[in-house]
């Protein structure tokens, strides 16, 4: 659309959905599934509070979905209505393919372009381990097409994508099961925030079966079942679904590439540099095919970067950004930069300070005290190194920090800043006033909070 408003003649093609991932099949629909559910708890702890419910609460998953369809529907016919609304933007359907490097196909269609953008997204990995052929399994696309409950979900992956269907259909009244490789959920996070993670998850009845070191599916009855370590032997977790929520692979395996000389890494992301250009001069890629990013604002924000560079001659870059994503369980993780593990190899002094969501008043009253906020700073330049907050509200909350970091304001702005109460804002400044040497000691991030 911005080089279609400065008069280029633009074609999109788009072989599934308008939207993407996003609005058909990712954030958009998985988040009114965590607002359903979030519904579904606080009508089972509405005596906590005073309310009375009448009684026994249950999902009616037909609802659940039309909601979900209606939301991620709006989005999408605003998304092609807008496109087809667009002067100078030729709208095709079908799957686009490169013909040479400055050629595209599309159906019977040739089109021929000196600038050729490839925005093509990733789908659900599906890891060649046994029995996966055989055995029904769902994916983050196809769960989001049931209209009924699962009796038993057993969740291949504890990531962010299994983590929050977890909790939404454990809360819809599904027993949950987790099977995780690794033997911590999440695992690129420090250990206090995902023991605490997995401690929520716990509290609300999901097993959790961590370390599952050969997972191999395989029928048992009725049921399907896993397989958990490489031993012969019974199966060992076994339930009515099979969600595989084990990471995502680029869309880039049946686009041509290979006519264009335009090179991928081994698991098929495309190379870029960090104006989002490939080896091939007149060919971008942007959003998850890049290996940049994997999320809707770093989708988003490589659109910015690549616009600013050709539109507005301004020189942007994807490396000035910063790491910054939201796990979306309830109460939610927001994180900003670098974790303990990372603060701590980058060999600088580092300070850091831990707050209990106990100890927030607005945590409190709403009756949501799970979770702790912390935060890293450098304490030489005294900038923020990085954050975590797991808690009511921290997915918005961690954006205070996000954005002195990118100003490059020492924490001390914040310490004395007067934040509004009663917020969990309020308690970041108190947080710093508490900041002490982050020391080196096994098993980082797992110290208790304090
Ligand atoms: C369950 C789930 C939950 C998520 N939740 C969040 C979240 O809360 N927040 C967040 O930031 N991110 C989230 N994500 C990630 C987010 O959805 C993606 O990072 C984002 O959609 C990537 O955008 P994109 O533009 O790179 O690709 P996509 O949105 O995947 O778009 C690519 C488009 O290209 C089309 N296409 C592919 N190949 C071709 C071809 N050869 N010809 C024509 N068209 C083609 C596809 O049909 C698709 O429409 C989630 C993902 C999943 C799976």
């Amino acid at each position: 659309m911005r080089m279609a408003a400065v008069g280029q003649r633009v074609a999109i093609i788009e072989r599934g959905r308008f939207g993407g991932t996003c609005v058909n099949t990712g954030c958009i629909p998985t988040k009114t599934l965590v607002a359903s559910a979030y519904a579904a708890h606080m009508v089972r702890r509405a005596s906590e509070f005073g309310v009375q419910s009448g009684g026994a609460t249950s999902t009616d998953m037909r609802r659940v979905k039309a909601r979900k369809d209606q939301v991620s529907g709006t989005s999408r016919s605003a998304v092609e209505s807008l496109l087809k609304s667009t002067p100078n933007c030729a709208v095709y359907r079908g799957h686009a393919c490169f013909e040479s490097s400055q050629e595209v196909r599309v159906g019977e269609e040739l089109l021929t372009a000196p600038q050729i953008f490839i925005n093509v997204g990733a789908r659900a990995a599906i890891p060649s381990m046994p029995g996966v052929a055989e055995i029904p399994h769902l994916t983050n696309s196809t769960l989001l097409d049931l209209d009924t409950l699962p009796r038993h979900l057993v969740i291949i992956g504890g990531g962010y994508v299994g983590l929050e269907f977890g909790q939404v259909f454990r809360r819809f009244g599904s027993e949950v099961t987790i099977v995780e490789r690794a033997p911590h959920l999440i695992g690129h996070e420090d250990e206090d925030v995902s023991n605490e993670v997995q401690a929520i998850l716990e509290r609300e009845g999901i097993q959790m079966r961590l370390n599952a070191t050969c997972i191999a599916l395989a029928r048992y009855g009725e049921e399907i079942g896993a397989h958990l370590d490489c031993a012969e032997g019974a199966v060992e977790v076994s339930g009515s679904h099979v969600l595989l929520a084990m990471g995502r692979t680029p869309n880039t395996g049946d686009l041509g590439l290979e006519r264009t000389g335009v090179e991928c890494d081994s698991q098929g992301y495309i190379k870029v540099d960090n104006q989002l250009r490939t080896n091939v001069a007149g060919i971008w890629a942007l959003g998850d095919c890049n290996g940049r990013g994997g999320f809707t604002h770093t989708s988003y924000n490589d659109f910015k970067v690549v616009a600013a560079n050709l539109l507005d001659h301004e020189a942007r870059s994807v490396a000035d950004r910063i790491r910054a994503y939201g796990l979306y369980i309830d109460p939610p993780l927001g994180r900003c930069g670098m974790t303990e593990r990372e603060a701590l190899a980058s060999g600088r002094r580092v300070l850091i300070s831990r707050w209990p969501m106990t100890r927030v008043s607005r945590a409190v009253e709403k009756g949501e005290t799970q979770g702790f906020m912390k935060a890293l700073v450098d304490a030489d330049s005294k900038e923020f190194l990085g954050a975590a907050i797991l808690g009511t509200g921290g997915d918005d909350v961690i954006h205070c920090i996000l954005d002195l970091m990118y100003a490059h304001a020492p924490y001390t702005v914040m310490q004395w800043a007067m934040h509004i109460h009663p917020t969990l804002s309020e308690l970041i400044p108190t947080m710093l006033d508490q900041l002490r040497p982050l020391e080196v000691r096994p098993g980082i991030g797992a110290n208790p909070v304090s």
